[in-house]
């Protein structure tokens, strides 16, 4: 008689075993779920932060205002490429001459600026450098 409910007993004790286990093994499984997007959700905001840091805006003043000429033009000294609101514009100023004469044409072939272009340079530093006459060096 004992014995008997005894058995009854640990039987129960089975399916309610069973069914915690069942619940632990769905929330255990749940969790990992929640692991992994949590932890996708921390190194998205790890990168954000390091991207923000590492790339941080530029300043303002170095952003095109209104009227600013965007376009990009090579320098003619060093030729890199350069918006044209950042650099030195220089406008010749014998270009009426210029378009007349057949051997500016064939001057300004040499040294790749077409007659209706005015000189360009990324600072006054290769502008001065043009002018002297030197050549660009990338290490000097
Ligand atoms: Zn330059």
């Amino acid at each position: 008689m004992l014995s008997a409910s005894l058995i009854v007993k640990s039987k129960g004790d089975n399916v309610i075993c069973s069914n915690i286990l069942r619940v632990l093994t769905a929330t255990q499984r749940s969790l990992a779920v929640f692991a992994v997007i949590t932890t996708i959700l921390i190194i998205w905001i790890c990168m954000w932060l390091f991207y923000k840091v590492m790339y941080p805006r530029p300043p303002k003043s170095m952003m095109p205002k209104e009227g600013d000429v965007t376009t990009p033009r090579t320098c003619n000294f060093c030729g890199h490429s350069l918006a044209e609101y950042r650099g030195v514009l220089e406008t010749q100023p014998h270009s009426d001459a210029m378009l007349a004469t057949d051997e500016v044409v064939a001057d300004t072939a040499d040294t790749g600026t077409t007659k209706n272009q005015a000189l360009f340079f990324c600072n006054y530093e290769h502008q001065a450098d043009f002018h002297a006459g030197k050549t660009y060096k990338a290490h000097s």
